[in-house]
């Protein structure tokens, strides 16, 4: 029997191509932890902690995590717990995980995804496989734009189209007039052709306000608001109160919190995350309650980079329920970017090879495992700890 020998973490900062801001806060870079589970056979996986200290659920029901913490508390409590067993029985071990402490799904996602690839190496297969197997192979992405002139939005927006992408998304939740002369420069600069999203961060103060902004959009052919206010009362009244689709984000992140935002129609759809509930074994229980509701998904997450871009998209796989086009980066190292703008967070990243990127779709890697290895000249690049 194969078991976990030890747990590594490595603090990676890699520079972000632009500000990437938004209601909540502004990242000029990705400062994750990436984790590596070592095996008594030699086999290593991978996983990564996409931590945003700045953002978190409603209300401080959930919130971020530190770099520095989730290094702490791997070392201290959750390795501990790994440490001799079987890396195949990863439900079980999530259980141990959360009886050692509460909360921190950022850094029990990572040690997730990690299981995951260790569990998909050993059995030579991908790790969608491992999750119930594939509905598709290839992941339409949106381009998310960050707060922005409307000038430079409309220019980001051109040139992501002109690479292939379907849908901008756009960050709003300021002055519902700032927002909306951002939405209708992106507009005229796109044509009728393309979808456009918006997503608030919780940004907007109150209700009435939100409906107010979201009306206006509509114009322009706005059809799906994320996370337009804070709590689900205010998201049911949102809801209630516009034609366009409602996404929960920061209200979605277990499979408990999706049953009370369908009991209390707080939202038309899901915005799934691989850290949200702890890892893959977790979000795919959150994407089973949002197709048992009949509410479509899509994966989002917080700029991953390629370890936890593989996990996403491997989510993505074998996810039914997600339908709806998804928000993460088309990862790729500097020298082997597929795009120059459309899908890139990044100026680099730390995994050796590029996703497939084909017309605004990102492809599921098909290795066995996540699929990507790490380039060990990057990684000692972009240390910091
Ligand atoms: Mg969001």
């Amino acid at each position: 029997v194969v078991r976990i020998e030890h747990v590594e973490t490595i603090v990676v900062e890699v520079p972000r191509r632009r500000l990437h801001a938004m209601a909540s806060f502004a990242a000029t870079a990705g400062r994750y932890v990436i984790v590596k589970v070592h095996t008594d056979n030699g086999v290593v996986g991978l996983g990564e902690a996409t931590v945003v200290p700045q953002w978190g659920g409603d209300h401080m029901r959930y919130y971020g995590e530190r770099p520095e913490e989730v290094v702490r508390l791997i070392a201290d409590v959750l390795a501990p717990v790994l440490v001799g067993e079987s890396p195949m029985r990863i439900g079980p071990l999530l259980v141990r995980l959360d009886k050692a402490v509460k909360g921190y799904p950022y850094a029990k996602a990572a040690l997730d995804i990690a299981l995951h690839d260790v569990k998909g190496r050993i059995l030579g297969i991908p790790v969608y496989e491992l999750l119930g197997g594939a509905y598709r192979d290839r992941v339409a992405i949106a381009q998310s734009l960050g707060y922005m002139e409307p000038a430079k939005a409309a220019a980001e927006a051109q040139a992501a189209i002109a690479e292939g992408i379907k849908t901008i998304k756009i960050k709003v939740g300021r002055d519902p007039s700032v927002d909306l002369t951002v939405v209708q420069a992106v507009r005229q600069a796109i044509g009728s052709g393309y979808d456009i999203t918006i997503d608030a961060n919780q940004g907007y103060p109150d209700p009435k306000t939100a409906i107010r902004a979201i009306r206006t959009m509509e114009q322009e052919g706005v059809r799906l608001a994320e996370q337009p206010v804070e709590g689900l009362r205010a998201m049911a009244d949102v809801r209630a109160g516009v034609d366009a689709w409602v996404m929960a984000d920061e209200s979605a992140w277990t499979p408990q919190d999706v049953l009370e935002i369908v009991e209390r129609k707080a939202a038309d759809c899901i915005s799934l995350y691989t850290t949200k509930p702890g890892g893959l074994h977790r979000a795919i229980q959150v994407a089973a309650v949002a197709q048992a509701a009949g509410m479509p998904c899509n994966v989002n997450g917080s700029g991953e980079l390629g370890v936890g871009n593989a996990a996403n998209l491997h989510l993505c796989a074998a996810a039914q329920a997600v339908t709806l086009p998804c928000v993460f980066p088309a990862t790729a190292p500097a020298e082997k970017a597929p795009t120059r703008i459309a899908g890139r967070q990044y100026v680099d990243d730390i995994v050796a090879d590029a996703f497939r990127y084909e017309d605004g779709y990102v492809y599921v890697p098909q290795g066995t495992g996540l699929g990507v290895e790490l380039d060990d000249s990057k990684v000692a690049r972009y240390r910091v700890a």
